[in-house]
């Protein structure tokens, strides 16, 4: 089996940080070797040569294995990559899918703090966003001020990026737990124009995992809802809340995270809100997997094929048909329900064969 797709489309990085924040090394090597604490580490006989005495030593605190005895080491994944002969690409999909047991959800880091308390100053210090460079920004990716204006979760500031001296206007959102608190800020940097500053334009500050940007869509908020929209990205987040005015979307900072979050207890299903991408769909892949095992209803909706992610495709929902009385139909109108493979899988918004293709779409004015 080739991961190969996986090294270029994937950030393999993310994903390994992922998988590693879920797993603790000594739940998952104790499956198979008895461990005994000594100190602050786990010792057992190792499973990679003779052992007689116990040369294993595990570490919870750093993530890590060593074996004193053959020099075996490496972190949670490179344990099951050697005990079970897999590639390293395996191994992460073996612990995403496999038996072994996750941590419980969101527990951080005594430093974990210090960064929190740094993504909150950086939210209370920042302004409303009404007449900002990073309201011109998002009404040029199709978002009327309105909308925008009505979203708690957005914020303007002025900040230097990477240690530079001079500041940039920012468009900050604000990442929140299940619990309803900050734990990161998303901050885009942007020119005065509004166009984003550079490739790329993006930082986070805080601790992502588990938490999520929650929008704002047209119907208002719901305090215990009972099906959360994830997607990856802010844009698409708001494009969803403003496609699907009932829906409750929270948007999960990336790929990584899709499958991190922590539901509240209301929720009962899951609706992964993908890109049409290589990493979107196995991010959505992985999503499904780890919220149907742990009992959520899940669905998925994918933009129309020829949309890259759900922004694209709001970029271009007006259609251009009418209804033959000379009145421009609502995007609604084309909704007809949602649509299924033959696996029973849920393919997005339903439309016309006729209308699925790009021409029948034009941008807003
Ligand atoms: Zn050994």
């Amino acid at each position: 089996m080739s991961y190969g797709t996986y090294e270029s489309d994937w950030d393999a990085h993310e994903y390994a940080a992922a998988i590693k924040a879920r797993f603790s090394i000594v739940a998952v090597i104790g499956e198979t070797v008895r461990l005994k604490k000594v100190g602050k580490e786990f010792k057992g006989r190792c499973p990679f040569h003779d052992d007689k005495t116990p040369s294993l030593s595990v570490r919870e605190d750093w993530g890590w294995f060593r074996c004193f005895g053959c020099e075996a080491a490496g972190d949670v994944i490179n344990f099951v990559q050697r005990s079970e002969n897999l590639t390293f690409f395996e191994a992460m999909r073996k612990l995403e899918m496999g038996t072994y047991v996750p941590r419980p959800p969101l527990t951080f880091e005594p430093r974990d703090d210090d960064r929190i308390r740094i993504a909150r100053e950086m939210w209370a210090a920042a302004r409303p966003i009404e007449d900002t460079p990073a309201m011109k920004y998002l009404e040029s990716r199709g978002f009327p001020s309105p909308f925008i204006a009505d979203q708690e979760n957005l914020r303007s500031s002025n900040l230097s990026i990477d240690g530079s001296a001079k500041k940039h206007p920012v468009l900050m959102a604000a990442a929140r737990s299940v619990d309803g608190e900050i734990t990161a800020v998303q901050c885009t940097f942007l020119t005065e124009e509004g166009a984003k500053l550079q490739e790329s334009s993006r930082r986070s500050y805080g601790v992502i995992a588990g938490s999520a940007i929650r929008l704002q869509s047209v119907a208002g908020a719901t305090s215990e809802p009972s099906d959360v929209w994830l997607c990856e990205g802010l844009e698409d987040g708001l494009s969803l809340a403003r496609l699907y005015e009932e829906a409750t979307v929270w948007a999960t900072l990336g790929a990584g995270n899709l499958p991190n979050i922590t539901l509240p207890s209301s929720c009962s299903e899951v609706t992964i809100a993908g890109d049409n991408d290589e990493s979107g769909r196995k991010a959505s892949e992985l999503a499904v997997r780890r919220y149907g095992n742990e009992g959520y209803e899940v669905k998925t909706n994918f933009p129309p094929a020829d949309f890259k992610d759900w922004n694209e495709f709001l970029m271009h929902w007006e259609f251009e048909e009418e209804d033959g009385e000379g009145n421009k139909l609502p995007w609604r109108y084309w909704y007809d329900g949602d649509a299924f493979d033959e696996e029973g899988a849920c393919l997005g918004l339903s439309f016309p064969p006729e209308l699925r293709t790009a021409a029948n779409f034009k941008a807003p004015l």
